[in-house]
């Protein structure tokens, strides 16, 4: 079923796309930077420190052991399940720019020698937003984790829903929802770390969802956008509004972390809540050992 006409099939400049990989404009400082440059230097601007969105590999990079991430699903592709005008096109036209073949990368790694299975959205494809693939691949490092017993950090950034398949989108927020919900049974931990913009259908299903939710300074976070809630209640918004500071103030989420701290502050998590084989096991002789005496009792 084709749900609109040829007709309207958007044409992509491609000269402009060129212009824009090459450089970023700051939103803060107003400078022009190589997007090279930029991201060598963990996506932050170089002038007013600033942060621009981070590619998904070079956020793995910047947070795991050197050498230690592993990916998973790495070929998945999304189909055109609504036959979407235009839709199979833009997937390769945003392969080519983003270097990535989905909007989310997953894997596992260690961070600080302690492992992880870990997913990171990447916004220079389609905005991150999710679509079948991405829903499927949370879906699977979800399951991945739960099945090894590890914890799961996951990236997040996205417009929301993909649009371009319409209702398997929407579909995405349950299925992931089901699978973390599963590794949350297994009291194994969940950290979320939402980055500039994190809307829509990722909002409203896995981004809020962790154990733990630590979000990147001035990151937008919410279901509409202000915009829209403006336009729609006729009030004038307080100043902040979604950002990740006033989320903070009111308790939606746990923390506030630099992105140069990141890298730090997840290895203590991690290593806060791991297992270690000798300190499960001895904790498994010690049970024993309890249970010895209180039958005999
Ligand atoms: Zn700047």
């Amino acid at each position: 079923m084709k749900l609109f006409s040829e007709k309207i099939e958007v044409k992509n400049d491609k000269s402009k796309e060129v212009k824009e990989l090459a450089k970023l404009k700051c939103t803060e400082c107003g400078k022009d930077i190589i997007a090279e440059i930029a991201h060598a230097n963990d996506s932050i601007c170089p002038y007013c420190a600033a942060l621009f969105r981070q590619p998904a590999y070079k956020r793995v990079e910047m947070i795991v052991d050197s050498g230690s991430f592993i990916e998973i699903e790495r070929e998945a592709k999304s189909k055109d399940p609504i036959e979407f005008p235009g839709y199979k096109n833009k997937i390769v036209d945003e392969q080519n720019k983003s270097k990535s073949k989905e909007g989310v990368v997953i894997g596992k790694a260690t961070i600080k020698g302690v492992r992880t299975a870990l997913a990171v959205m990447d916004s220079y494809f389609m905005m991150g937003s999710m679509g079948t693939v991405v829903g499927e691949k949370i879906v699977i490092i979800a399951e991945f984790a739960t099945l090894n017993e590890l914890p799961l950090i996951i990236f997040c950034a996205s417009g929301g829903a993909r649009m371009q398949e319409g209702i398997h989108s929407l579909l995405q927020m349950s299925r992931t929802t089901i699978a973390l919900a599963r590794h949350s049974e297994k009291k194994l931990l969940h950290i979320n770390v939402l980055t500039h913009p994190t809307t829509g259908g990722v909002t409203a299903s896995f981004a809020m969802q962790g154990d733990i939710t630590i979000a990147e300074p001035k990151a937008l976070i919410g279901f509409a956008g202000p915009r829209v809630i403006q336009q729609t209640t006729t009030e004038e918004l307080p100043e902040g509004f979604q950002r990740a500071e006033s989320l903070l103030e009111n308790g939606i989420i746990d923390s506030i972390v630099d992105r140069k701290d990141l890298r730090d502050t997840l290895a203590d998590l991690l290593a806060l809540h791991s297992k270690p084989a000798a300190t499960h096991e001895k904790k498994s002789i010690i049970r024993e050992v309890y249970d010895d005496v209180f039958k005999r009792n």
